[in-house]
């Protein structure tokens, strides 16, 4: 494996370079939930290591701190780490709006594992991974410790180069591994032996990614996955289902979850327009001259295509339930859609839902004369736009009235 393809993926991989932080980029916006993909939390993606024998230290998981202090009397351990479960890494260096400094503690005393606990479960634990506010912290780890004596950083990541799984490594400090191969071989068979069932592990659950970061080596010479991170190809979620049922989403936005439900998707931002769009495309294109005209989108929602009126009555119910929302913007362009069934479920809504935030609405396409008249007879006090930048000027000044 070329040194530069390796790094390549390495970058690609932390990155998470996926459509949603790219068009979080684009629109230089914050998403309000930190996931929004199948991700475990690490005693979950720890459990799966230990099926496919990859060695991790002994664990008990608690959701209260009288319950940690039991699980780190019944380890019985001669030293004791206690880990913050959240989604986010860089819990090491983290800090909790308790004062707590540290998502990760080492201690010999079974009864500073109580009192630690008590200062990270139902508080919130900022990392520079996570929203800036934190992540609430619902579960601690209570880990065997053991001694590290080399860190290093290990992946398998799908890269999209080489068509397939590369692999991530980087020691720490210059070790010269052919002087380790011939010194300890005992040593390289063991990484290698848990490499190779890090790949099998991989392969199993349709992995994107396996990190372990730290892949630890003990003074004894054992090999041990110290933290663990797997990402899922969603694709595989058919024939992954134990993995998936493991999602418990309290980490994830309600109303991303909720969109689901209704097939639509929903990214929500921090402004205060929201917007109703058929197709990814316009979505963005919506949300950029949103920003264009000196607003802020409040989500990022496209209906897709084949819309049924139920699900225009949905969308809006999530974006009426949203505090910040002060102004929706309709943007739809009917190819397959019929704007006349967008009418249809906007004017439902609109009364079930006593709509009480302006709403812009900018209609074209297939049957979109139909679709006017249905909205103009209504008698609901609707802002008809007539191309998209008149809708999302007005959607703004109906803000600053
Ligand atoms: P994060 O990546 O979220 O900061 P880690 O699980 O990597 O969390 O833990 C941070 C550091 O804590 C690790 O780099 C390692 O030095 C130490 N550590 C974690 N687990 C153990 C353990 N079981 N025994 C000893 N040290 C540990
Ligand atoms: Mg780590």
């Amino acid at each position: 494996m070329a040194a530069s393809m390796a790094s390549q993926a390495a970058a690609r991989g932390l990155r998470t370079a996926t459509s949603k932080h790219l068009l979080l980029d684009k629109l230089k916006c914050t998403w309000r939930s930190p996931r929004r993909w199948l991700n475990l939390q690490e005693y979950q993606s720890k459990k799966l290591m230990q099926e496919s024998g990859v060695a991790v230290q002994r664990f008990y998981v608690a959701d209260t701190a009288s319950e940690a202090l039991e699980a780190a009397k019944r380890l019985d351990a001669k030293e004791i780490v206690l880990k913050a479960q959240i989604l986010a890494g860089g819990r090491g260096k983290g800090v909790f709006d308790s004062g707590l400094k540290g998502g990760v503690h080492l201690t010999k005393d079974p009864a500073v594992v109580g009192e630690l606990a008590n200062k990270m479960l139902g508080f919130n634990l900022t990392t520079k991974q996570t929203p800036k506010d934190g992540v609430k912290v619902k579960m601690v780890m209570v880990a065997e410790a053991l001694d590290i004596s080399r860190e290093t950083y290990f992946a398998i990541l799908m890269d999209r180069a080489c068509n397939g799984p590369v692999m991530v490594g980087s020691p720490q400090g210059g070790m010269d591994i052919e002087e380790v191969a011939a010194s300890s071989p005992e040593l390289i068979f063991k990484a290698a032996d848990q490499i190779k069932r890090l790949y099998d592990l991989f392969l199993k659950v349709d992995a994107t990614q396996v990190e372990v970061n730290p892949l630890g080596e003990t003074p004894e010479g054992q090999v041990v996955c110290f933290d663990a991170k797997i990402s899922f190809d969603d694709n595989a979620e058919f024939r992954q289902k134990a993995v998936f049922a493991m999602d418990d989403m309290t980490e994830s936005d309600p109303t991303e979850t909720e969109a689901a439900k209704w097939d639509l998707k929903y990214i929500g931002l921090d402004g205060n327009i929201a917007c109703f769009v058929n197709g990814a495309g316009l979505a963005m294109a919506t949300c950029d001259i949103i920003d264009l005209h000196g607003g802020k989108p409040a989500n990022f929602l496209d209906l897709g295509g084949g819309v049924k009126e139920r699900q225009v009555y949905e969308a809006f119910k999530l974006l009426t339930a949203d505090p910040k929302v002060e102004a929706i913007l309709v943007n739809i362009f009917g190819g397959i859609v019929n704007c006349a069934v967008i009418a249809n479920g906007i004017t439902k809504a609109c009364r079930e839902l006593e709509l009480k935030v302006p709403l812009v609405v900018r209609l074209e396409g297939t049957n979109v004369n139909e679709a006017k008249r249905i909205l103009s007879d209504s008698g609901l006090p609707i802002t008809a736009a007539e191309n998209l930048d008149d809708a999302a000027r007005k959607a703004v000044a109906a803000i600053k009235k």
